[in-house]
């Protein structure tokens, strides 16, 4: 009895214990092996490795979600959330200890192409290829993740300077270029890095992956591939950058924005035959900035679509004054459209709509698409001009001679005018060679039947030799700069009727 008691007393104790190891997750207990004396001895330990087997089933899987949820599930890479906390705990230790904590962000080149082109199951392995060889090339210790996409991220700590967070950059550069195997196929691709530390102090993770991310788009802005660091210049280019954007959003909301105007000329150089808007900048301070200040910004952060609509309304605006205006009225008025206004959805009802919103003829609008905004998806762009053209509107094609079309691309396009650049027109009465190109185009243009204006007309000289080459109209500061519709010379546009003449045999044009 005492025996049996004893027994009893002990077995409870076990499995006291057996219970607490489970209840408290120490699964791997040495308790938990141990069988209770006794016939209820086996069946306790069945219920004991049965519960254990599912705890520890419990347990892989909540692990496996937390990995899940903190990994990258291609690469096995920290994703960016994690990334970022490693960077954020780096910096606050790098703050103890006074060392310095390197941020590599690494931007593949060219990585879309090769998904688009070799399909995904070639672009996963280029992905974890790349990931193996980040891995390969830091050390024991640092951080490498996925960002997302085609973009990783190394953490370097500590590096001692800059110098060497731009060395081990260079040599991913370099370890990321090695071809790249797959099948019977060979990859190559480059990397873009953009370097910042976390010298100065009081950045946080946010902010020091930005900074390397502003230094990937330094890399990517100088051609393909490279290494760029994140410095007191290229922050302040970014804040320039970030303030010429305001200062742009605020000059379309409040009307900084006006139009000057230069006059188109017959080749007789006797009769204006339209204008071109052309779009310049009122800043507060008074100063007049010129398109090259500020369209290529617009360009790049896409306020150009609204920089485009701002000029169509107004320069459609200005063409009902000069109805009113015997000397202007009815003389067309070209205005200049952006490629990224182009390929955009709205392109054509944004021409349209101020037309119908105003009440204009279309026919006293002209559309100009530089070449080598129409060579970017040439079918898009014929399609929706032919669209104007239908409305009425006529087309041109500005700095022609600067792009690369062919004549059979040419061909394609629905074109009224053709708009020889200066580049062309300037150097023909210095150079048979260009005088023949330029001849070359003219009578290209003609076949097409296009009408041609020869751009930045200076001299005389210009005037007669591009008249006598087949130009049929001339535009430069010869005849008119630009300026305010105020003072527009209307001598020009007085004079009456244009006589079709033998431009060739025509005496040379007048001042
Ligand atoms: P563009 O459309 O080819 O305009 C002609 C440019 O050549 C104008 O420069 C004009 O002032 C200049 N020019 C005219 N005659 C002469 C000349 O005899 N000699 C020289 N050296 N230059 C001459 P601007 O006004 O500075 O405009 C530059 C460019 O900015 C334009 O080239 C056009 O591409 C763009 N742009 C101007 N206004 C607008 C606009 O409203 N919207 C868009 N998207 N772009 C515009
Ligand atoms: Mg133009
Ligand atoms: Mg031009």
């Amino acid at each position: 009895m005492f025996h049996l008691l004893n027994d009893t007393s002990e077995n409870l104790e076990l499995i006291s214990q057996q219970a607490h190891a489970l209840a408290s997750g120490a699964l791997q207990a040495p308790v938990l092996d141990t069988t209770a004396t006794g016939g209820l001895g086996g069946s306790i330990q069945r219920a004991v490795a049965r519960l254990r087997e599912a705890l520890s089933q419990q347990e892989a899987f909540r692990r496996q979600l937390v990995h899940e949820a903190s990994h990258d599930g291609l690469t096995q890479l920290a994703n960016r959330s994690t990334s970022l906390a490693h960077l954020g705990q780096a910096i606050a230790r790098s703050e103890r200890s006074g060392a310095t904590v390197a941020v590599l962000f690494i931007d593949l080149d060219r990585f879309k192409e090769i998904n688009d082109t070799q399909g995904h199951h070639v672009g996963d392995v280029v992905l974890t290829t790349v990931a193996e060889r980040l891995i390969d090339a830091v050390r024991a210790g640092d951080h490498v993740g996925r960002l997302g996409g085609d973009e990783f991220v190394v953490i370097a700590e500590p590096v001692a300077t800059m110098g060497a967070a731009v060395e081990l950059a260079h040599r991913i550069v370099e370890i990321v270029a090695a071809p790249i195997d797959i099948g019977d196929i060979t990859v190559r691709i480059g990397a873009s890095v953009g370097v910042a530390l976390s010298g100065s102090g009081e950045l946080t993770a946010d902010e020091m992956l930005r900074d390397a991310d502003l230094a990937v788009y330094r890399v990517k802005d100088s051609g393909r591939g490279g290494v760029e660091v994140c410095d007191e210049a290229l922050r302040s280019a970014v804040a320039e950058f970030s303030d010429l954007t305001t200062a742009l959003r605020h000059a379309l909301a409040h009307n900084e924005l006006v139009l000057h105007y230069q006059a188109i000329v017959d080749a007789l150089g006797d009769r204006t035959i339209a204008h071109e808007a052309l779009v310049r900048w009122r800043r507060p301070d008074g100063s007049l900035v010129p398109p090259a200040g500020f369209i290529a910004h617009a360009e790049r952060t896409g306020l150009i679509i609204d920089l485009d609509r701002w000029v169509l309304n107004a320069a459609i605006r200005q063409l009902v004054d000069w109805q009113y205006d015997d000397h202007m009225r009815g003389i067309p008025l070209s205005v200049n459209v952006s490629a990224q206004h182009l390929v955009d959805a709205s392109f054509v009802d944004d021409v349209l709509a101020p037309l119908a919103h105003w009440h204009v003829d279309p026919s006293l609008l002209i559309i100009e698409v530089t070449e080598s905004a129409v060579l970017d998806d040439l079918a898009t762009a014929a399609t929706k001009l032919e669209c104007l053209r239908e409305h009425g509107i006529a087309v041109a094609i500005d700095d022609f001679g600067t792009g690369f079309t062919s004549i059979t691309q040419l061909r394609r396009l629905p074109v009224d005018i053709l708009k020889i650049d200066r580049a062309y027109t300037s150097r023909a009465s210095l150079d048979p060679k260009d005088a023949a190109i330029v001849k070359l185009i003219i009578d290209t243009g003609h076949l097409l039947g296009a009408s041609i204006t020869a751009e930045g007309v200076e001299t005389l000289d210009e005037a007669t030799l591009l008249s006598a080459l087949g130009s049929d109209a001339l535009q430069g500061f010869l005849y008119s700069r630009p300026g305010p519709p105020e003072v527009l010379d209307r001598s020009l546009a007085a004079v009456p009727e244009y006589a079709t003449a033998d431009v060739a045999a025509a005496p040379p044009p007048r001042r």
